[in-house]
């Protein structure tokens, strides 16, 4: 029996209301099985921990981190504090301080869910977003100064790296070959940003030489959003800048049909550290503590801790248990048109997972 340390970090908003929910899936998954368990840590930072504290997580939060097997995370921002603040107090602390240098955010369009996005016809849309998650316009190079006079200068520095930009190519690259259509789209804004982005091209060009079995072509942003909606089956992995895929995933989770369906992975490739799943979305001020967040992005962050770990049945099970909610109107949540509530998408994926453990070889 193996046991994964498991850290939970709920956050703030929303975070705190489908953490527990995913949580809760995890815990039916290893009441029936005999291959592995769980050993969670909760930790209370976030918006709640700053006011007591005047810091998201303690100075030393890393530490209590580095020996587990995998992190959950919800959201983080509150309404009270401002959002660079909670952003790199809490997860931007975590991503950079333990280097997770792969964000992965696939994005399909489940069966049962209207998605705006119906022109792909026929083949079922499948992308993989690979944002580079530790430098680029967030490398939180910049400063301001002069502040309230008329004069005042204040600057975000974009850092591109070759070794940063090599990394995360290579990782599209070797996730492309491995997925069914081996086709790679490389973001680009090399016409406008002409010194970085052009260093970012040609080292595209030079990785793939390493991948000959893998189709790559280049895109600059404006044109990919473009193409998103108007090709979308053109598309299957795509690597791009901190900025430019944050902004395309969150456009590709739209097109999908809510931002409260997708999932993402903050991978460290080396696993000199853990990796840490979170669904896309942020706090949701709007609806948070009233039971209506749609945990599904949750769910499907799980899924891929699960696959992370090497626990492939588990994986496909909670997608499994994902894929079945979505197929029923009546366990969709608001943001979907419908009026389900956590608890009750909850209920049903725990339920999911029970009666197909009982009767698979998992539990065997
Ligand atoms: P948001 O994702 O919190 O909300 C955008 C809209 O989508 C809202 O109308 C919300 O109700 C809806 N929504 C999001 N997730 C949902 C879910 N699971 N179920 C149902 N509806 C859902 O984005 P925002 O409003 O731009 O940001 C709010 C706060 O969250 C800000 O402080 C921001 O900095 C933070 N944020 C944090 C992260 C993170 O920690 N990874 C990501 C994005 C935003
Ligand atoms: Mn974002």
């Amino acid at each position: 029996m193996k046991t994964y340390r498991i850290a939970t970090i709920p956050g703030d908003g929303i975070g705190k209301e489908v953490v527990p929910a995913g949580k809760e899936v995890m815990q039916a998954l290893a009441k029936y099985s005999k291959s592995f368990a769980f050993d969670f840590e909760d930790f209370d930072w976030g918006g709640d921990y700053y006011r007591k504290h005047g810091l998201m997580a303690p100075v030393d939060g890393l530490d209590a981190l580095r020996d587990k097997d995998a992190i959950l995370f919800g959201s983080a921002g509150d309404p009270d504090i401002a959002d660079h603040i909670t952003l790199w107090g809490l997860r931007l602390k975590i991503c950079q301080g333990m280097d997770m240098y792969a964000n992965v955010r696939p994005t399909r369009i489940l069966a049962g869910i209207d998605a705006p996005l119906k022109r792909c016809t026929g083949k079922d849309l499948d992308w993989v977003i690979v944002r580079e998650n530790s430098e680029g316009e967030y490398s939180g190079v910049g400063g301001r100064v002069h502040q309230g006079f008329p004069i005042e200068v204040a600057t975000d520095v974009s850092v591109i790296t070759r070794a940063g930009a090599e990394r995360i190519i290579r990782y599209a690259f070797k996730l492309a070959q491995a997925r069914p259509r081996k086709l790679l789209t490389v973001v680009t804004k090399s016409n406008a940003q002409r010194h970085a982005m052009v260093m970012w091209d040609e080292v595209a060009a030079e990785v793939a030489k390493d991948f000959p079995d893998v189709t790559w072509d280049k895109e600059l942003v404006d044109a990919a959003t473009a193409r998103m909606v108007g090709r979308p089956a053109s598309l299957d992995t795509i690597v791009a800048t901190n900025l430019h895929a944050d902004i395309l995933s969150d456009l590709a989770a739209a097109l999908a049909g809510s931002l409260g369906i997708a999932p993402t992975a903050n991978i460290d490739p080396e696993r000199r550290f853990p990796s840490m799943f979170e669904p896309i979305h942020g706090s949701a001020f709007d609806i948070m503590g009233k039971g209506l967040a749609n945990p599904l992005g949750t769910f499907w962050s799980v899924s891929m801790l699960l696959e992370h770990l090497g626990e492939h049945d588990a994986a496909r099970l909670v997608m499994d248990a994902v894929e079945e909610i979505a197929s029923n109107p009546h366990l969709h949540t608001r943001d979907l048109g419908g009026s389900a509530t956590t608890a009750q998408v909850t209920a049903a994926a725990c339920d999911f997972i029970a009666k197909s453990m009982q009767a698979s070889e998992l539990a065997a």
